[in-house]
């Protein structure tokens, strides 16, 4: 974390300086096309004044002249035919000039010094006090010529602007890179405590801090990790009553046929107890065995759906097949039956929804009153295909039926504990119609009877 604090910092220090070396040139570039010609310009017509002047009026001191000028705010240089010079104002810092160019201006040129300043000198030759940096005008004074060097005494009349310059070019580095310092730990603080979040949950807490409140995508990130922490929970809790629930269902049938082998090994037992007993050792038995088997199925439906054998087949046939399998048994409770099964293609697999319309018609057999009857219709409408299991049984309240499909879950009532169950069924038979991209829906009343309607897409999702 510490690097990417330090990293965000050193990127935005290194974006303010490349910024800023692009500054420099670019206003450089616009000095050198466009200030310099300008400033050439307006110093050339400011000296070309203050010649005409003097030659306008013969009695004035020219040096006079020129030194009150000086105090205003320029620096003067004039030289005499015979190349004699004096320098008016504050010092110039180089005082180099050619002879020619001297010899020029007093030929009547005018010497451009500030636009010819070398262009390598950047924006800063603005400020070079230098004599070459200056403009020249020809003077004539009392039948005298001379060459007038002028430039703007920058110190005298910037000073103050310089500094003004400077401190607010040094401030705004400062604070910038202050704020920039200050403003990435406000940044980089969530994701600190993110990561800390992450390695609490690691470690098997839940119960985890980030910052929710923000409105920006670190917000939206802790809200998704929130999210997701609660998910886990959830999901650790449901492994941990899955396990609990496994062992209860595994343990009870165990002691069981413990305590029925026991009794089986005494030797007064008389034939009839010992029928009984190992019939009970022998159903004890098919229960662990219909348990183990939904389990395996079911781990093998949550791992994935690549497990799905699709093809096409007659579910109308199917089903018919199923009911006449289990056609002992409902005579056998004096239960009525009927159904109205088309045939029906439908893509799916086979397999797995056979266990599904098993589970169906087992419950509506179970929980089914005596002298009760069940009907199995299949319907094909709007795309999709209803398969319906209507019982006229025990039924269910609003907050059972809310439940039924939970791992496990059984109905806690006399009747329904009567009967033999794992409460796994349902929840298969609903992640099996998961798979295919259908949905199960029931409908209940308590005392009169359950509706358990399969919705399949007419072409399934895996065509
Ligand atoms: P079980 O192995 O207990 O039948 P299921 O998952 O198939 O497990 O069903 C869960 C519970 O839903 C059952 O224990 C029962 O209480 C209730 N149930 C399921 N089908 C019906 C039905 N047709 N009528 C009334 N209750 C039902």
């Amino acid at each position: 974390m510490r690097s990417l604090y330090i990293k965000f910092v050193g990127m935005t220090i290194g974006i303010m300086i490349i910024s800023g070396i692009l500054a420099f040139v670019l206003s450089n570039s616009y000095y050198q096309q466009k200030l310099k010609p300008d400033n050439d310009r307006k110093n050339t017509t400011i000296a070309l004044n203050i010649a005409e002047f003097a030659e306008g009026h013969p009695d004035i001191d020219l040096e006079a002249y020129l030194e009150s000028l000086s105090a205003v705010g320029y620096q003067f240089y004039l030289v005499d035919e015979s190349g004699d010079g004096t320098f008016f104002g504050s010092p110039f810092k180089d005082k180099t000039l050619s002879d020619s160019v001297k010899e020029r201006v007093l030929n009547g040129h005018v010497f451009h010094g500030i636009l010819q300043f070398p262009r390598k000198t950047f924006v800063t030759g603005f400020f070079a006090n230098e004599l070459q940096n200056s403009i020249g005008v020809p003077l004539e004074h009392n039948g005298e010529r001379y060459a007038l060097f002028l430039r703007p005494d920058i110190k005298l009349l910037f000073n103050e602007m310089h500094f003004l310059f400077a401190w607010l070019l040094v401030l705004t580095i400062l604070l910038s890179i202050l704020l920039v310092i200050f403003s990435t730990h406000y940044l980089v603080k969530p994701i600190a405590k993110l990561t800390k979040a992450t390695k609490s949950l690691s470690d098997g807490d839940f119960h985890v801090e980030v910052d929710r409140e923000r409105h920006d995508e670190i917000g939206e990130l802790s809200r998704s990790f929130l999210r997701m922490a609660r998910k886990l929970e959830q999901m650790d809790d449901m492994r941990k009553e899955f396990i609990s629930n496994i062992s209860h269902d595994i343990q009870s049938p165990l002691s069981n046929i413990k305590g029925y082998t026991n009794l089986l090994e005494k030797d007064s037992i008389n034939p009839e107890d010992k029928k009984v007993y190992v019939s009970v050792i022998n159903s004890e038995i098919d229960r662990l065995s219909i348990l183990t088997k939904q389990l395996l199925l079911l781990a093998s439906l949550d791992r994935n759906e690549e497990m799905m054998n699709t093809e096409i087949f007659n579910a109308g046939k199917q089903i018919k097949e199923l009911i006449r399998n289990y056609q002992w048994q409902i005579s056998e409770k004096g239960i009525m039956l009927g159904y109205s099964l088309p045939d029906t293609d439908i893509t799916g697999d086979p397999s797995l929804l056979h266990t599904v319309w098993e589970n169906l018609l087992t419950n509506a057999v179970k929980y089914n009153k005596p002298d009760g009857s069940i009907e199995v219709r299949i319907e094909e409408r709007d795309e999709s295909i209803f398969i319906t299991f209507e019982d006229t049984g025990i039924g269910m309240n609003e907050g059972e039926k809310e439940r039924i499909f939970d791992r496990f879950y059984r109905v806690d009532t006399a009747r329904s504990r009567s009967v033999e169950g794992t409460g796994l069924g349902l929840s298969i038979a609903a992640t099996i119609i998961n798979l295919h991209g259908g949905r199960i829906h029931v409908k209940s009343t308590e005392n009169e009877g359950t509706s358990f309607i399969v919705e399949l897409p007419a072409k399934s999702k895996s065509n």
